[in-house]
């Protein structure tokens, strides 16, 4: 039996008892233009999409908890949904009934300075914590590259990295406390302002990355770090990618730096960025790109490591090293890599993005065996991401040519063999996009049978009626 057979569809009735949980003003129900918003995320293809029966958008916990109950008497799934930026689909209801919004709860609670901590609602935009906390010497290193639109409660559901992962890790190094709501209704606290915490299973490890199957956040506690207080980038230009990749590593290792990020982009990727931008920094002699941040607590020691950083590169192939040292600069150059994905969506309709990670050392191979790929099946394969850290993004561009069918046996093909190469490189298929609907039927190409029956357990355990978020991550 498919997951879906045993819903009941959501009526008029559950309408007006949902309204009477959160106000008839915050339920979208029998509207189809106001509920499509709702039957996508950020992921181009129309196919993955789902259209929702009502969309709920509570305050609080207690309502969620109420939502809940209500869905698992009614047997209604419950799809939580942050900002709708995810890109594997976790957001997207994909068997109708429930989506709960969490935009009402976007409060920053506390800011608790002496414990270096804050406590927020989930809905709270990712960029506005470190907005919020600008001149009290403290910043949250989350760093999506979609932090000025993502929610935290996404990124805590996603384990979101991003592009300063290497040296700060990512979103679950911060995560000390959650108030979740379970999903049968009850209200639940993990954690709280401790650094330190064994009193029985690590529950918050199970929580971050669940993609909002386990559990529904409705308050974090995040650990804050002293604030940087300077930063300088670095734009080395390279012949090839080979000659890029093969220096990440040795950055590290050789020169001794562990810089914030060192972002990867191959000419294709730069290309579709800039024309896309109508930019022109001198990308066309560069074969790839490293982005390299460095920062640290005190201009000489950043200025002496970005000097060491960019010498070791001239002397390693570098055909050429930009500095950006002032926040303009800076930003031009950010603003290219974080409108990669936009470029390429604005490109073409069609196409596969992948969010593969494979040990950092192998950064280089992955790439060098996905120009292979690309030249074998004949399609653009533009390559960028964090590069320090293993996660190559990429997306498979359709020749405008090809017919839907067509296009669709050459995708399958290449992620046939992009996931097989993951695998034996000890990769994995996504390093912080999550599997979500999306990605759920390529999981076994990277982990077993075991490890899958493992996670159907903690789920039959903890959702008994499979409400929240049915068919994420792996069919039950
Ligand atoms: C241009 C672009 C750049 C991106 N760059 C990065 C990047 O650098 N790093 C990265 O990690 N991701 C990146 N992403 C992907 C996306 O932004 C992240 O996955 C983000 O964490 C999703 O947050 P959201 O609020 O949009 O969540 P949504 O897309 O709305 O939902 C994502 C998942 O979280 C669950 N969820 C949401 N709120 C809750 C809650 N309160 N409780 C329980 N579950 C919940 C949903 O059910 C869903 O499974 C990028 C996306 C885009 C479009």
């Amino acid at each position: 039996m498919t997951d879906d057979k045993k819903y009941n569809p959501v009526t008029p009735k559950i309408a007006d008892q949902l309204k009477g949980i959160v106000g008839a003003k915050y339920v979208i129900f029998d509207d189809a233009e106001k509920l499509e918003p709702y039957s996508h995320d950020e992921i181009s293809g129309r196919e993955y999409a789902h259209m929702p029966e009502v969309v709920v958008r509570p305050e609080n916990a207690a309502e969620v908890a109420a939502i809940m109950k209500l869905a698992n008497r009614e047997m209604i799934p419950v799809t939580p949904r942050g900002a709708g930026s995810g890109l594997s689909g976790g957001a997207v209801p994909i068997y109708g009934g429930i989506v709960l919004a969490i935009d009402r709860m976007n409060k920053i609670i506390e800011l608790d300075r002496e414990n270096m901590m804050i406590v927020v609602e989930p809905g709270v935009i990712t960029s506005e914590i470190n907005e919020y906390i600008k001149d009290c010497g403290l910043f949250y290193a989350g760093y999506p590259m979609s932090l000025e639109t993502c929610y935290i409660g996404g990124n805590v559901a996603e384990n979101a990295g991003g592009a300063k992962a290497i040296k700060y890790g990512v979103t679950s190094r911060y995560v000390l406390g959650l108030e979740v709501v379970t999903p049968t209704g009850e209200i639940v606290q993990l954690g709280g302002k401790l650094i330190k915490d064994v009193s029985g299973y690590n529950m918050i490890g199970l929580m971050v990355g669940s993609e909002g199957t386990l559990g529904f956040f409705t308050k974090i506690t995040l650990k804050l770090l002293p604030s940087t207080k300077a930063e300088v980038d670095l734009l080395c230009l390279f012949k090839n990618s080979e000659e890029a990749m093969s220096i990440v590593s040795k950055i590290m290792t050789t020169v001794g730096i562990v810089p914030a990020s060192i972002e990867f982009m191959n000419n294709c990727a730069v290309k579709g960025a800039c024309d896309y931008l109508n930019e022109t920094i001198p990308y066309k002699q560069a074969g790839a790109m490293l982005l390299i941040t460095i920062d640290g607590a005190e201009e000489q020691q950043v200025e002496r490591d970005y000097e060491a950083i960019g010498e070791f590169c001239l002397d390693n192939g570098a055909i050429e090293v930009y500095i950006a040292d002032n926040t303009t600069t800076s930003e031009r150059i950010w603003n290219i890599r974080r409108n990669m994905a936009e470029a390429f969506n604005a490109f073409s309709s069609r196409q596969g993005a992948e969010d593969i990670v494979v040990p950092p050392a192998s950064v280089g191979t992955m790439v060098a065996l996905m120009g292979e790929i690309a030249e074998k099946f004949d399609v653009m394969i533009p390559a960028y991401g964090h590069a320090a850290d293993g996660n190559i993004h990429t997306r498979i561009i359709s020749r405008p040519e090809w017919s839907d069918e067509k296009w669709r046996q050459i995708l399958n093909g290449i992620q046939s063999e992009l996931y097989q190469l993951t695998a034996e490189l000890g990769g994995r298929i996504s390093g912080e996009h999550g599997i979500g609907h999306k990605r759920k039927n390529s999981l076994p190409y990277v982990v077993s049978e075991n490890y899958i029956d493992m996670l159907r357990t903690i789920k039959r355990a903890m959702d008994p009626n499979n409400i929240l978020n049915p068919g994420k991550i792996f069919d039950l």
